[in-house]
């Protein structure tokens, strides 16, 4: 059975599901898009995603032509179609086809298409022994360019930052904001330990407000751990005890180099250790 895609309210396969190079979404990277995982075929979090998605797309005025529930059937019916359980989900909607000026309001009709697929993930030692990672030259967007907590389609400052990080050898990249404060990875929040507390930029550091970042601040204080919101400069992340990484597909992800410092004693720390059990424990509870 080959992979069918959720296209404007079809399934197709895949080789049928196609895209005008008249949308924009091509044409300019005018469109939003959500991450999504599921775990024994229950979506999670799956409300909080449609909601940043419409948050997202309400941010660049493009309305989405389907209500929140309709969409969370969509992606359900997507799943079903392609016998998926554990699947990365990706939804994405573009603001169109349109002429080949810069108005979206020429652009006829929003195209949404849903994608799942097998999850990518980083390789098992590197949840055992942590990820090594680099601080990019390229900076995160301005909170007020594009803002880093619209997940548009445009990620090529990402990309350009994951690109040094590819060139230093490493997976991932930390960048930075324009007050020269921590922001996040190319595709993941950060967080450190640094005497027991959980530190982490704050949203008006510029970042995406990521669900799984949501889901570790939670689990910490339930945990009792002090969490706390707060700018963080290069020089924070190398004295740290601990550093990890979260995003839906990653989940959490140990740190143990960063610009070639060591970070603690260089292996993955208790707290991130505690914290990746739990949030592990609650994906995949029933
Ligand atoms: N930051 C960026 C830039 C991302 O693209 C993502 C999602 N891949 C994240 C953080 C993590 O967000 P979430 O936990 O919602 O996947």
């Amino acid at each position: 059975m080959g992979q069918k895609v959720w296209l404007n309210g079809n399934l197709v396969e895949r080789e049928d599901a196609k895209i005008s190079v008249f949308d924009h979404g091509l044409l300019y990277g005018d469109g939003v898009f959500e991450g999504i995982r599921s775990y024994s075929g229950r979506v999670f979090r799956l409300k909080e995603h449609i909601r940043r998605l419409f948050d997202s797309a309400n941010g660049i005025r493009l309305g989405i032509p389907l209500a929140a529930d309709e969409l969370a059937k969509a992606v359900a019916d997507t799943l079903q179609a392609n016998g998926l359980k554990d699947a990365y989900i990706r939804v994405v909607v573009t603001r169109g086809v349109g002429t080949l000026g810069l108005d979206p309001n020429r652009c006829q009709s929003p195209a949404v298409f849903i994608i799942t697929d097998r999850i990518e993930l980083y390789p098992p030692e590197l949840y055992e022994n942590g990820l090594e990672i680099i601080t990019a030259a390229t900076m995160r967007n301005h909170p007020n360019a594009v803002n880093p907590r619209l997940k548009s389609l445009n990620y090529l400052n990402n990309i350009l930052a994951k690109i040094e990080a590819i060139d230093a050898g490493t997976l991932e990249a930390v960048m930075l904001n324009h007050q020269g404060f921590v922001a996040e990875c190319t595709g993941d929040n950060l967080f450190i330990v640094r005497d027991g507390v959980l530190f982490t930029p704050p949203i008006a550091a510029g970042i995406l407000e990521g669900i799984t970042r949501d889901e570790i601040i939670a689990i910490a204080e339930d945990f009792g751990i002090k969490v706390r919101e707060e700018n963080l400069t290069r020089h924070d992340l190398y004295v740290a005890d601990e550093c990890f990484l979260t995003g839906t597909a990653a989940e959490v992800v140990p740190v143990v180099r960063i610009d070639k410092r060591t970070i603690g004693d260089g292996h993955p720390g208790p707290i991130t250790k505690r914290l990746a059990e739990e949030f592990h424990r609650r994906t995949r509870a029933s």
